[in-house]
């Protein structure tokens, strides 16, 4: 059997700081990370890579490591975009294809941003939706953000229970972006994050005024669990690097925390000669496969676990781990839910050569 030389790593990404529009500075959130057993957090305030020059990129005491990337938006503060691995912002623009190509020249990848929020009924919270689909080149997306998943649960500011225990009401990535998601991984790969969009907001209602989300509460939602090379992550000038690529390569899978903890959970392709595909950007040799494939997922608790192909489920069933065979090429991913709630989003598993079939072209 083919050995692996690959670690998981569990992150939240996607937080802003006092450097931008954040209610925590840095000191807090690496403490906070700390005692919710993250291994790495993203930081990306709006505009500006101020966390970097202060000295905060890269490990931290407590064994966090941090990546310090930034939130591009439009001049019209629409089209947001996370980037990371540049050392400078992309200019000012009203074309996001613009900062999409910057970005790459510096050397960075980025992520379509909360793209399908649509929130409507918070003057002071409106939604900052992807409105331009025409533009290419980015390397992912941001497909399940905590922040607007909570605001759509919240919606009518009358269930006040959820607001003590927020991440429960976490219901899962918006179909609509599924949808799209899935229709473009069968043109090229396109990664995908969970996000969690921190900002221990203090949120005004009438006489009440509260924060909501403190930033222990914010890094128990929705995490990013990656695989990532086991001598880089333990190398300090690498770790970086593997972050990055790991985040581009899309290698690995979402969760929602308060589901359950999801550390610990694979899913991964074996053909019959032993190679082993973890989620993500295809490796040798997926692009040209020899059937049959399994499917193997466990979990490390009981879920109902979906198989997804070109966007349809195909199969599923209430597990704690599920093995499937694989007899045909497509672009394959997997859902956990527990209850009524998405518990996991693998990234896409391609198994063939691109372009697939896609959700447009099925009947
Ligand atoms: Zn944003
Ligand atoms: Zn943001």
């Amino acid at each position: 059997m083919a050995k692996t030389t690959l670690t998981e790593i569990c992150g939240c990404i996607h937080l802003h700081t006092t450097f931008s529009d954040g209610g925590c500075g840095y000191g807090a959130i690496i403490a906070a990370a700390g005692g919710a057993g993250l291994d790495y957090i993203c930081v990306t305030d709006h505009m500006t890579l101020e966390g970097k020059r202060a000295g905060f990129d890269g490990p931290r005491d407590g064994g966090i490591f941090v990546l310090v990337g930034y939130e591009h938006n439009d001049n019209d503060n629409r089209n947001h975009y996370l980037a990371f691995g540049v050392n400078k912002t992309a200019e000012d623009s009203t074309d996001p294809q613009k900062y999409i190509n910057r970005v790459k020249q510096l050397g960075g990848i980025g992520f379509l941003a909360h793209p399908a929020e649509k929130r409507n009924y918070i003057a002071d919270l409106p939604p900052y939706p992807w409105t331009r689909w025409d533009a290419t080149g980015f390397d992912g997306i941001e497909i399940w953000n905590q922040i607007s998943d909570w605001m759509e649960q919240l919606r009518g500011w009358h269930s006040f229970t959820k607001l003590f225990r927020p991440n429960r009401s976490i219901g899962g990535a918006p179909t609509e972006l599924l949808r799209k998601w899935d229709a473009m991984n069968g043109e090229r790969f396109v990664s995908a994050i969970g996000g969690v969009d921190a900002h221990s907001r203090k949120f005004k209602k009438g006489p009440f005024s509260y924060v909501i989300f403190p930033i222990n509460v914010e890094l128990r939602g929705i995490r990013t669990h990656l695989f990532v090379d086991k001598s880089e992550w333990g190398d300090k000038s690498k770790m970086s690097g593997a972050l990055i690529s790991a985040m581009r390569d899309g290698r690995g899978f979402m969760s929602n925390f308060s589901r359950g903890d999801a550390r610990g959970c694979k899913m991964f392709l074996r053909d019959e000669t032993g190679a082993i595909q973890y989620p993500g950007r295809q490796t040798p040799p997926y692009a040209a496969p020899s059937f049959p494939i399994t499917m193997n997922v466990e979990l490390t608790r009981k879920a109902k676990i979906t198989l997804v192909r070109n966007g349809k489920p195909i199969q599923s069933q209430k597990a704690k781990s599920a093995s499937w065979t694989i007899v045909d090429k497509g672009v394959y991913r997997i859902e956990a839910h527990r209850g009524r709630k998405a518990w996991i989003y693998s990234n896409p598993f391609p198994i063939g050569g691109y372009p697939f079939t896609t959700l447009n072209d099925e009947q």
